[in-house]
C-alpha cells in the first residue's frame, strides 16, 4: 500500500468511526444470525494476489459490520460494559501505528515509563495504598492468574517454580466468585479440588465467619492455605465481599490476599465509594479492568501488588538478569506477568484519563450508579416486578412476578420476557441465577447511555410484560 491510498482510507475510516459514534444507537443491538451465516460469505482460501482496499472495505461494510454486536450501543445493559471512548480509540491509533513490542524498558523507554507513571495514577484515582505497584495486562483473567501462581511461590518458599508441583495447597473464594478464577486455580496446577468455594450471607457476599472455619480445618487436616480471593462486585449481582474481615483473616493465617475488582474497581474513583475497598492495607494483589467501565477500549487490564518481588521472582526465567546496573533502575514488565511481548496499552489509558479529566470519568461513573438506584426503584414500587439482590453500584437484578406463581413457572415466564424484551434490537440485557431463580439482569455502564434510555429499557420491559402475562 503506498502512502497515499493509506492516508486515503485512514482518513476515511476515522471519519467513519466518528459517524459511528454517533449512529451506533441505529443498529440493532446484536444481529440475528445463525451460526455459520458470515463464514458462508468468506472464501476458503487466502489470496494470492493483492487486493485493493475498497474491496476489502466494502467487505467490512457488507459482510463483517451487518454480524457485529454494538458493545458501544446505548441500548447495551447485557453481561457488563466493555467502553471505548474516542480518546482511547486516537490512543489505539497511534500505539498500532508505531507498532512498539514494549516487553522491557529498553524496547521503549517511554512505554515503560508512562505505564509506571500512568498505573499510580489510577492506583491514586481508586484510593489504593501508596506501596501498592501497577502493571498492565491483557485481562482480569491473567491478572488473577498471575495472582494465583505468585500465591503459590509464596506458599512454598518459591519451591513449585524449581521442583514441580507440591500437593495440598488451597485457595478460597466465594461461591459468587467469577469463572476466571476456577480457570487460574486449574492452570496453576493447584487442582480444581483444592479451591473451596465459600458460602454468602442473604446479598450474595462471603461470609468470613465460614472462610475462616475452611482455613481452621484445612490447617488441622494438613493442607496450606495459599490464597483467598475476595470480590469487590461478583459478576451475578455485584456483590461485595467484606474486604476488612477478610484481610484481617488473610494476615492472622498470614495467606495472599487477592482481590477481583474487574468492573466494579472502576467506581471507586467516586469519593463517595471509597469504602468499597476498606483495610486495603492487607491486600497482596489487586485487578480491575479499565477496559470495562473506564472508557478504554478493550484490552486493558490493571494488576497491582504490594511486593513487586514475588511477582517478579515468581515470573522472572532468568533472575540474575535482574542483577545488571540498568534493571535496578527500571521496571521489565515482561517480569511482572506470563506474556513475554507487550502492546503499548499505557497510551490509550494516558489519552483518556487526560481528555476526560477524574472529573470527567467520575460523572458519566456516577450517572450509572445513579440509574441503576433509579431503576432499582422503579422496580421496587412496581406490583409486578421484584429486586433479587440490592444494588451496589450499577447492576439491578429483578424478575416479573405478580406473588401467584411458583418459581418454575416463573423461569418460564421471565425466559421468556427477557427473550421478547431483547428481539427487536433496542436494547439488549442479559441473564443470572441468584439462589436458584432466574434473574433479568440489567447492567449500565455503556457511555453512550442517556437517562432516556435507561427510562424507554424500563417503558419496554413494561410493554412486554404486559403482553405476555
Ligand atoms: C469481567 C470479570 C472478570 C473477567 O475479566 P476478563 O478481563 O475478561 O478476564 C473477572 N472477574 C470479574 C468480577 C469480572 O467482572
Amino acid at each position: 500500500m503506498d502512502k497515499e491510498t493509506f492516508r486515503k482510507y485512514g482518513h476515511e475510516f476515522v471519519d467513519w468511526i466518528a459517524d459511528y459514534f454517533d449512529n451506533v444507537r441505529k443498529y440493532p443491538v446484536r444481529p440475528n444470525l445463525k451460526p455459520g451465516d458470515i463464514k458462508s460469505q468468506l472464501p476458503d482460501n487466502p489470496p494470492m494476489e493483492s487486493q485493493d482496499m475498497s474491496v476489502i472495505w466494502k467487505d467490512f461494510q457488507d459482510i463483517i459490520l451487518p454480524g457485529m454486536t454494538h458493545w458501544q450501543h446505548p441500548g447495551w445493559f447485557a453481561f457488563f460494559p466493555a467502553n471505548n471512548s474516542p480518546a482511547s480509540v486516537l490512543g489505539e491509533i497511534l500505539t498500532a501505528g508505531i507498532g512498539a513490542q514494549c516487553m522491557v524498558w529498553e524496547t521503549s523507554p517511554a512505554a515503560a515509563e508512562l505505564e509506571e507513571v500512568v498505573v499510580d495514577w489510577l492506583r491514586q484515582m481508586i484510593g489504593l495504598p501508596e506501596g501498592l505497584k501497577g502493571v498492565i495486562q491483557d485481562t482480569a483473567s491473567t491478572a488473577t492468574l498471575s495472582a494465583l501462581v505468585t500465591a503459590r511461590e509464596v506458599a512454598t518458599g518459591f519451591s513449585c517454580n524449581e521442583k514441580g508441583l507440591l500437593q495440598g495447597l488451597r485457595v478460597y473464594a466465594s461461591k459468587e466468585a467469577h469463572s476466571s478464577i476456577e480457570k487460574g486455580v486449574k492452570i496453576a496446577g493447584y487442582g480444581r479440588e483444592n479451591l473451596r468455594y465459600i458460602n454468602t450471607d442473604e446479598n450474595y457476599a462471603m461470609r468470613p465467619d465460614l472462610l475462616e472455619k475452611a482455613i481452621v480445618d484445612d490447617i488441622e487436616a494438613g493442607y496450606i492455605p495459599a490464597c483467598v480471593i475476595a470480590t469487590i462486585g461478583t459478576t451475578s449481582s455485584t456483590a461485595i465481599d467484606p474486604l476488612q474481615e477478610i484481610g484481617l483473616l488473610c494476615r492472622k493465617y498470614d495467606i495472599w490476599l487477592h482481590v477481583d475488582a474487574a468492573m466494579t474497581g472502576s467506581a471507586a474513583i467516586l469519593e463517595e465509594n471509597r469504602g468499597l475497598i476498606p483495610g486495603a492495607d492487607k491486600i497482596d494483589s489487586f485487578v480491575f479492568n479499565p477496559h470495562k467501565w473506564l472508557l478504554t477500549n478493550f484490552d486493558c487490564s490493571v494488576f497491582f501488588v504490594r511486593n513487586p518481588e514475588h511477582l517478579i521472582k515468581t515470573m522472572s526465567v532468568n533472575p540474575e538478569y535482574l542483577k545488571t546496573s540498568r534493571d535496578t533502575e527500571v521496571n521489565n514488565y515482561r517480569d511482572w506477568g506470563i506474556q513475554l511481548g507487550r502492546r503499548f496499552r499505557a497510551l490509550k489509558l494516558w489519552f483518556v484519563i487526560r481528555e476526560y479529566g477524574v472529573q470527567g470519568l467520575r460523572e458519566i461513573i456516577r450517572n450509572h450508579i445513579k440509574w441503576a438506584h433509579d431503576f432499582a426503584g422503579w422496580i421496587d414500587s412496581s406490583e409486578e416486578f421484584e429486586l433479587l439482590a440490592p444494588v451496589s453500584t450499577n447492576l439491578v437484578c429483578f424478575r416479573w412476578n405478580n406473588g401467584k406463581r411458583d418459581d418454575e413457572e416463573l423461569e418460564k415466564i421471565n425466559r421468556l420476557l427477557l427473550q421478547k424484551i431483547n428481539e427487536p434490537g433496542e436494547v439488549y440485557l442479559t441473564h443470572t441465577t441468584l439462589s436458584g431463580n432466574y434473574a433479568i439482569r440489567m447492567s449500565i455502564g455503556q457511555r453512550t447511555t442517556l437517562k432516556e434510555d435507561v427510562e424507554r429499557t424500563w417503558q419496554i420491559i413494561n410493554e412486554v410484560s404486559n403482553l405476555i402475562v
